[in-house]
């Protein structure tokens, strides 16, 4: 049977929706305030092993985030939430990783070839990034085990799929290019 109009049930309706979406954000935002706290200690020890390792960690109005070899610096959006901020930081370690491989090297078609006109613009480059972006996530999770840093490996994964998903969607050319800003280019 249809209801029929009735504006005070309407209106109470509206009132219940209101008040049901100001809890369920209260409740996001709480859940993101101790997601936050919690990623804090993972950010002091990858910091310090930064350190450990003549790594420069910094943090400023870029988009995402990015590792700058010839600066040894590890960067960092300050806009982003102290727990993407360490999934981020993590990656970028990864980055770290892989190092400056050569032509003949795995991804050495990658990155390093940025300049080179006759590779920049091939599927060889692209899949050479893509496999380096994949790679530096998976090492951005092994040094989170290493470092005993506590992560929701779920949420990493999340980030990461949503990363991945645009260096795909720029490998098959239908995407912008929204990669870790300043990777070596
Ligand atoms: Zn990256």
């Amino acid at each position: 049977m249809p209801a029929s109009f009735d504006p005070e049930r309407w209106s109470q309706i509206a009132a219940r929706r209101f008040h049901k979406a100001c809890d369920a954000s209260r409740k996001g935002a709480a859940a993101q305030f101790l997601r936050d706290q919690r990623s804090i200690p993972g950010l002091i020890k990858l910091v310090d092993w930064a350190s450990s390792s003549g790594l420069k960690v910094s943090f400023s109005r870029i988009r995402n985030g990015a590792y700058d070899s010839s600066l040894r610096e590890l960067r960092c959006s300050d806009r982003m939430c102290a727990e993407n901020q360490l999934f981020v930081l993590l990656h970028e370690s990864g980055h770290f990783d892989v190092g400056n491989p050569g032509p003949l090297d795995r991804f050495g078609s990658g990155y390093a070839a940025v300049s080179n006109p006759a590779i920049k613009h091939s599927m060889l480059h692209r899949i050479d990034v893509l496999d380096e972006e994949l790679t530096a996530w998976a090492l951005g999770l092994q040094r989170a085990k290493d470092l005993q840093i506590d992560i929701d490996i779920m949420r990493y994964n999340r980030l990461k799929a949503s990363y991945v998903k645009s260096y795909i969607s720029w490998a098959l050319g239908t995407g912008d290019y929204v990669f870790d800003e300043g990777k070596d280019a």
